[in-house]
């Protein structure tokens, strides 16, 4: 088997495929234009989210039997079409669950404290202890959690065990585990005093947090979004934040992330934020990379 890693992908994976026999090629900064030319030399491909699978891609890969995407959304991929085409398509879903459920944690307790802001102020030479001294514990607090499945699950476990009451809302799962309780949006909205995103951005999740959920939280409530750009409304979040009703949010994921919204959202001290970070721990590399070459490796010995 040809293999193309398209974008940056774990040493030690590289190195077992290649033990296994696999022809690995490492061009993990080719650029579009390079791609269309060189794919059709390449059984197999290994992408992150960087680049991007389209319809046109796949036409000129006359020979591509699999796609491997190195994480979970396959929003950059044309799964449907490649499947047409006989392309198999795989990735690696429960690779980063934990780094992102961590970093889901790290912005609870930062938004509790202020604890980015704080740091802000400190590094500018100011002591406003007065002013950083009215957060709250996140013990007895209540976590509303939108989207309960991999990464939700393991939010709440966490979550349960830093004193949390757990809510959590999901259409097609019916039963949770001990100390989550299930229910309707529309009943879970206004009793959490955090919410939490963990669906991917469809259609049917597009904006569902939005101004009208904002209208039936608690006042003070704050949103987390480590899921799905889209599925949070920048413009709607924005005011409920001027208006008071939301007293922080915390962003890891953007509707479009080079745009001017998001930026303008980070304009507000109640809202801290990263660049689409969640999976981005050593640990969560190191398995994705595992996966990665295990799905390859089976691929090509059968
Ligand atoms: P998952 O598929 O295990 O869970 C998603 C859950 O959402 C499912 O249980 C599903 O039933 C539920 N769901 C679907 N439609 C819904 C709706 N309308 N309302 C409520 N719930 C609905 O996925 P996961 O692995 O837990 O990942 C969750 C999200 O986190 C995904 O969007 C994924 O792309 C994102 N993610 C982000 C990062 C990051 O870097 N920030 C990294 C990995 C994953």
């Amino acid at each position: 088997m040809k293999l193309l890693i398209c974008d940056p992908t774990a040493a030690t994976a590289i190195a077992a495929m290649r033990e296994a026999g696999i022809e690995v090629d490492v061009r993990d900064d080719v650029t579009p234009e390079d791609l269309e030319t060189i794919i059709a030399g390449y059984d197999a491909m290994v992408v992150r989210s960087r680049t991007k699978v389209r319809e046109p891609l796949i036409d000129k890969a006359t020979n591509l039997k699999l796609i491997i995407r190195g994480g979970v959304g396959l929003d950059n991929i044309d799964v449907k079409y490649a499947k047409s085409k006989g392309v198999e398509v795989r990735n690696t879903p429960s690779a980063s669950s934990n780094s992102v459920a961590e970093l889901t944690i790290g912005y609870l307790l930062a938004l509790a404290r202020q604890i980015p802001q704080a740091t802000a102020r400190r590094k500018a030479g100011q002591w406003e202890k007065k002013a950083f001294s009215k957060g709250s514990e996140i013990a007895g607090k209540t976590l509303g959690l939108v989207g309960y499945g991999r990464i939700g699950r393991l939010v709440a476990q966490k979550t349960l065990a830093l004193g949390m009451s757990v809510l959590a809302y999901d259409p097609y799962v019916t039963k949770a585990e001990a100390g989550v309780k299930l229910m309707a949006l529309d009943e879970m909205l206004p009793r959490a005093d955090y919410i939490s995103l963990h669906v991917p951005h469809m259609p049917e999740t597009h904006h569902i947090i939005g101004a009208e959920a904002f209208e039936k939280m608690k006042d003070g409530a704050r949103i987390i979004n480590c899921g799905r750009g889209g599925t949070l409304d920048e413009v709607a979040l924005y005011e409920a934040i001027v208006s008071g009703k939301v007293a922080g949010a915390a962003l890891d994921v953007y509707e479009d992330e080079k745009e001017e919204r998001g930026k303008r959202l980070l304009e507000l001290d109640q809202v801290i934020g990263s660049p689409h970070i969640g999976a981005g721990t050593v640990e969560a590399k190191a398995r994705v990379g595992e996966e990665v070459a295990q799905i390859a490796i089976e691929v090509a010995n059968r």
